[in-house]
């Protein structure tokens, strides 16, 4: 075991404090990482809070961790000590269930194990702690390779923000010619926008943010609609084949499945706390359906991160000491970011 620094929930309500942590000895297959950034999602925020329940503290959030090898386990193959490597949502799985085996670790018939506030699988009792710390240790299995040899920040939110995107927008055939809607412009909004993009498709973005309009054409989207502007989202109703939902916020899809034009799709991978309305005509309309997305599995990661390696897609960040913390997720509740914060770690 390891004593490392952190930063951590104690309750559903206060700040978050620093705090010293365990770190398991490293078992065979065991990669230790010292971790250099780690993105701030607002799945930290959510769970920090307890919005969606079953959060249990002390609570390290952070499941968007690039860092470098520092020591490996007796057994390690896929990596070598000074490798610079990620960790993102997802730290273990059953690996013998139907979705395990097909490169779909994140839907596995268990449960995946999160990064973070999640039981460790060794029977330990042990509970996951996340990347707002100085080190992990990650079974190699769900270990990623990267390849970046620049912006090391920038690609720190690819680990969930960009799986999470890149994922359903493939699985939709999102590619040139296809009209695509990203709704909500924040950390995984901005990447849905460069992934739809570099599919060559014609993208649109629908914000609530007066102030993105300039900034959305910068991460090469077509169009931007106001989304508080209820006749502006009437004039583009049926026009859209994939929209892409990515607000943290309680809302109703309806307003959003009237865009999909025939056989249109409304990808849903935003998680607010209390369930939205769905109008069931708004959905049998133009044979529309509702998609929902969770991360990628650790093939399709690996696989997202090498496209964005070779066509230099970074997210686009504002860097934090880790002390910053409680400003940023009171910033990312406003909408106050553009697009992600990424903590540097040597900050702890
Ligand atoms: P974020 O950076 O805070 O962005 C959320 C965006 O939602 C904001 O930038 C804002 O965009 C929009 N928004 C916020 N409040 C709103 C409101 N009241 N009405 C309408 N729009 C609002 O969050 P994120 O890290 O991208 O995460 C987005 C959601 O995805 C979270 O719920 C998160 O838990 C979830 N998530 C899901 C998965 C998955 O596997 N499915 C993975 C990671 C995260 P505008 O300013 O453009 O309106
Ligand atoms: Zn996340
Ligand atoms: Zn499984």
């Amino acid at each position: 075991m390891s004593s490392v620094k952190a930063y951590a929930a104690i309750n559903s309500s206060s700040p978050l404090v620093p705090l010293q942590i365990q770190r398991r000895s490293l078992k065979e297959h065991d990669v230790q990482v010292e971790i250099l950034y780690c993105g701030v999602c607002h799945s930290d925020i959510h769970t920090a809070r307890d919005e969606w329940g079953g959060a249990v503290y002390p609570l390290v959030p952070g499941h968007e961790i690039v860092g470098i090898v520092k020591a490996i386990g007796s057994s390690v193959s896929h990596f070598k000590v000074g490798q610079t490597v990620g960790v993102g949502v997802m730290v273990d799985s059953c690996r013998v269930c139907k979705n395990c085996n097909n490169d779909y670790e994140q839907y596995c018939e268990e449960g995946m194990t999160g990064t973070y506030n999640a039981l460790e699988r060794d029977g330990s009792g042990n509970r996951t702690m996340g990347g707002y710390s100085a080190e992990i240790v990650t079974d190699e299995k769900y270990v990623l390779r990267v390849d970046a040899k620049e912006n090391l920040a920038g690609v720190a939110p690819l680990l969930c923000a960009g799986i999470t995107t890149y994922s359903p927008l493939k699985f939709a055939d999102v590619k040139p010619g296809t009209k695509v809607a990203v709704v909500g412009l924040g950390g995984l909004g901005h990447m849905a926008v460069k992934f739809a993009v570099a599919f060559g498709a014609e993208v649109t973005v629908i914000s609530t943010s007066p102030s993105k309009v300039a900034e959305a054409g910068k991460l090469g989207a077509h169009h931007f609609i106001l989304a508080k502007d209820p006749s502006a989202l009437q004039s583009h109703a049926s026009s859209f084949d994939v929209v892409l939902d990515a607000i943290s916020a309680d809302h109703d899809y309806t307003q959003y499945l009237n865009l999909l034009a025939l056989n249109g799709k409304l990808l849903v991978v935003g998680l607010p706390e209390h369930q939205p309305k769905v109008s069931p005509f708004a959905l049998v309309k133009n044979r529309r359906s509702i998609i929902g997305s969770m991360i990628g599995g650790i093939k399709e990661t690996q696989e997202m991160l090498d496209f964005c390696n070779e066509k230099k897609i970074y997210a686009e960040i504002e860097t934090i000491p880790v002390s910053y913390i409680n400003d940023a997720y009171a910033r990312m509740i406003k909408g106050d970011i553009k697009y992600r914060f990424v903590i540097d770690m040597s900050t702890l």
